[in-house]
């Protein structure tokens, strides 16, 4: 099962894409932890992304679908795999359908976790993990490119008849377990 997840910075994405990933035994693949390693490890792609991750913004698209396409290609994907963090652009999604085809592998649903602007703000300066894009007018950014970047990817979803809306509302055990019947509800 291939899986993609999809959600505003602070709907509490990640917390419920380990637990569906480790639930279905597919691996969890996060673009955004993918980064923070590379930048840490200083790899050439870490030198290229950091500007980017430090003022919120997205890296260039081929370089995170390169990653992304090599990454689906690993031994613990062969179960299946679950994007969290990608696609993030229109671009990324034609980028990733094109590295899909080319393996004969496809997208069985997309959860959509959808939380309100507000709660979104107060979940994220109160994040105690010490992210350096959690400042304040970075996470403010970070929510414009969710609105005008990624928000239509659901409607693009949404036509393939692979979006799956959950409310993200609520303790992370309600959550995960609306998330799972919107996956397991459909026999994918
Ligand atoms: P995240 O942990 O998913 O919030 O990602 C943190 C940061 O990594 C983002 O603000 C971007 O700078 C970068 N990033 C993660 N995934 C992508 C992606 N699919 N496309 C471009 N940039 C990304």
């Amino acid at each position: 099962m291939n899986l993609v997840f999809l959600g505003p910075p602070g709907a509490g994405k990640g917390t419920q894409a380990q637990r569906l990933a480790t639930a279905h035994g597919i691996a969890h693949v996060s673009t955004g932890d993918m980064l923070r390693s590379a930048v840490a490890e200083g790899t050439e792609v870490g030198r290229q992304a950091k500007g980017y991750l430090d003022r919120g913004e997205l890296v260039p698209d081929q370089v995170i679908a390169d990653l992304v396409a090599e990454r689906i290609q690993a031994d613990d994907c062969s179960t299946g795999f679950l994007l969290d963090g990608f696609p993030r652009t229109l671009a990324q999604a034609e980028l990733l359908d094109g590295a899909l085809s080319g393996l004969d592998l496809a997208i069985d649903a997309a959860v959509l976790i959808e939380v309100n602007e507000d709660e979104l703000l107060q979940r994220l300066t109160s994040r105690g993990e010490g992210r350096s894009d959690d400042q304040p007018d970075v996470i403010r950014h970070r929510l414009e490119v969710y609105a005008d970047q990624t928000a239509p990817l659901a409607g693009l979803y949404d036509q393939r008849g692979l979006l799956r809306r959950v409310d993200g509302l609520g303790s992370i055990d309600d959550v995960a377990a609306r998330v799972a019947g919107s996956v397991n509800g459909r026999s994918v």
